[in-house]
């Protein structure tokens, strides 16, 4: 079985779209996996839900998909995210609305447990070192767990009796061989990358194979900026997606 695994698509439609054309040129996959954060920050939160929805994906709840439907204060996030958090409120469905609030905050799935942020906090942790990696893998029983929210590409792999983990920054076509040791796996994000990169990331899971294997993918940075610029949604996030940061 093929599994196409997405995470923080963030209302990027084209992101999303170029990401779906690239896995159908690679054969198509049975099953869609998405970690979170479908909507904030980008033009399009309702189109990404609805596609999203068409593919039946097994998905999760972000906290920027929480936060647009109420269900957690916006006085976290930083001004901008607020601001785009609010936009994106107004943007939604009530059918939308209603299927972000009924998205599970984590899942157990085979060999793999998905969390939004990390398996110890789903919604807010930010797994961005070695050290809260080693810390997490306390918090999951199965031997994988896949995580969104940083943006950024990574695998950490724990190490039996040592006190620390290792961890590779995955770059597009990097294979990832899953052998039975545990691992944490972040398939980056697709429509706000933040490792440098602007092509939108995502993983597909062979089961067969046991294998994964990452992606990049370029799409029309521009007429997402364009249609951000329309909404008067925040410079600072407009222009951040020309650099991947
Ligand atoms: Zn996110």
């Amino acid at each position: 079985m093929r599994y196409a695994i997405l995470s923080d698509i963030h209302g990027n439609i084209e992101a999303l779209q170029a990401v779906l054309h690239d896995i159908e040129s690679r054969g198509n996959v049975d099953y869609f996996w998405c970690l979170g954060d479908i909507v904030g920050y980008g033009p399009d939160p309702g189109p990404c839900i609805d596609v999203v929805r068409q593919q039946n994906a097994l998905c999760i709840a972000g906290n920027h998909d929480l936060a647009s439907i109420g269900q957690i204060d916006v006085g976290d996030f930083n001004s901008d995210a607020a601001v785009a958090c609010r936009w994106t409120a107004n943007n939604l469905s009530p059918d939308q609305t209603e299927y972000l609030a009924n998205l599970p905050h984590s899942i157990q799935e085979g060999d793999f447990t998905l969390a939004h942020g990390s398996p110890r906090e789903p919604i807010w942790e930010y797994i961005l070192s070695a050290f809260s990696a080693y810390i997490n893998f306390s918090y999951f029983d199965t031997l994988y767990c896949l995580v969104g929210h940083s943006h950024v590409p990574v695998v950490f792999k724990y190490l039996e009796g040592q006190t620390n983990c290792t961890f590779i920054e995955p770059h597009s076509g990097s294979t990832v061989n899953l052998c039975g040791e545990r691992l944490i796996i972040n398939p980056g994000s697709i429509g706000q990358p933040r490792d440098g990169d602007p092509r939108a990331s995502y993983i597909i899971y062979n089961s067969d194979e046991h294998a994964i294997y990452y992606y990049r993918v370029a799409y029309n940075i521009a007429a997402t900026q364009k249609k951000m610029t329309e909404s008067g949604l925040p410079p600072r996030l407009i222009s951040r997606l020309d650099h991947g940061w």
